[in-house]
C-alpha cells in the first residue's frame, strides 16, 4: 500500500484467504483520489463469491486478489459472508458504481478502457465522453499476444491516469497484475462487465432489486450462461459456514 495514503486502507477482512477492505463507498472513493495523486500504479479488485470461489481452485488468481493495493467487496453474497464471520465490512463497492463515481470525481483525469467485445469499448467511450470524462483510448479485450504489445504501447504513449480492465476473472487481473508497473498509470481498475454497462450494453437491474441485493438475480435472468457458475454459490455458503464454526465454537 502506498505510504502517501492517510486512511488507513491496510485494515483487511480475510474471508476464505481474500483479504476484503471494509471500506465504505465515500471512503473508497477518497482512497483512489489519493492513488490518483501519487506516481505508482494501484491493482484494484472487485471480488464477488464467484471469484473467492475459483480462487480457491485458482491459487495465481488468489496471489492476484492478496496483493492488490484495494480489494472492494462486489455482491451481496461478501456482505452476507462478512456478517455471518463477524467483519467489519459496511457495505458492497459494486465495481460499476465506483468506477463511476471515481470518473465523475476525477473528472481532469483521464481514463483508457480495456475489455468487452468488439465495439462496446468504443461506444463506452462515447458515453463518458458525452459526460466530459476524458478518454484517451479503447480497446476490446479479445486481443492476440501481437495486439497485446500494440495495446500496451498505445497505454505507455497516452499515460491515462486511470485504467479500466473489464475483460473478465481471472484473465483481466492476472493481466492487470502483469503489467501493473510497466504501465504509467495511477490505478487499474479490474471491473468484470463494467464497460459493458458504460456501453448500454448490458442493463443494471433495477434500483429496487439492487437494493433488495438481488442484482445477481437479474444479471442471471438476463444473462442466462451466468447459470455455470450458480454451483459455486452453495459451495461458498457451505465453506463459510465451515470457516465459522471453527471461529466460534
Ligand atoms: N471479456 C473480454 N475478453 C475475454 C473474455 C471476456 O473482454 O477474453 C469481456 C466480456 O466481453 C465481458 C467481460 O469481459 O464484457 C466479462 O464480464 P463479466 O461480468 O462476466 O465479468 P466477471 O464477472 O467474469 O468478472
Amino acid at each position: 500500500m502506498n505510504k502517501n495514503n492517510k486512511m488507513n486502507t491496510n485494515e483487511r477482512h480475510s474471508i476464505l484467504q481474500v483479504p476484503f477492505n471494509g471500506l465504505t463507498m465515500d471512503d473508497t472513493l477518497q482512497v483512489l483520489l489519493n492513488f490518483i495523486k501519487t506516481d505508482v500504479n494501484h491493482l484494484v479488485v472487485t471480488p464477488n463469491p464467484e471469484a473467492v470461489m475459483l480462487a480457491q481452485r485458482d491459487k495465481t488468481f488468489l496471489q492476484v486478489l492478496q496483493s492488490a493495493d484495494l480489494v472492494l467487496p462486489d455482491g451481496i453474497g461478501i456482505l452476507l459472508a462478512a456478517r455471518w464471520l463477524k467483519l467489519n465490512i459496511p457495505c458492497r463497492v459494486p465495481g460499476c458504481d465506483i468506477t463511476m463515481a471515481l470518473l465523475d470525481a476525477a473528472k481532469g483525469h483521464s481514463c483508457y478502457l480495456l475489455g468487452a467485445a468488439p465495439g462496446i469499448a468504443e461506444m463506452a467511450r462515447r458515453n463518458l465522453q458525452n459526460k466530459n470524462i476524458i478518454v484517451l483510448g479503447a480497446k476490446d479485450g479479445y486481443f492476440d499476444e501481437d495486439m497485446g504489445i500494440t495495446i500496451m504501447n498505445e497505454i505507455k504513449e497516452l499515460k491515462p491516469d486511470i485504467l479500466i480492465v473489464g475483460m473478465g476473472m481471472p484473465k483481466q487481473e492476472i493481466w492487470a497484475l502483469k503489467h501493473l508497473h510497466t504501465l504509467p498509470c495511477k490505478i487499474t481498475l479490474c471491473v468484470g462487465g463494467s464497460i459493458d454497462i458504460m456501453a448500454g450494453n448490458i442493463k443494471r437491474a433495477p434500483k429496487i432489486m439492487r437494493r433488495l441485493g438481488l442484482e445477481w438475480l437479474f444479471r442471471l435472468i438476463t444473462q442466462p450462461s451466468r447459470a455455470k457458475r450458480m454451483p459455486d454459490l452453495p459451495k461458498f455458503v457451505f465453506k463459510v459456514m465451515k470457516v465459522s464454526k471453527h471461529m466460534f465454537t
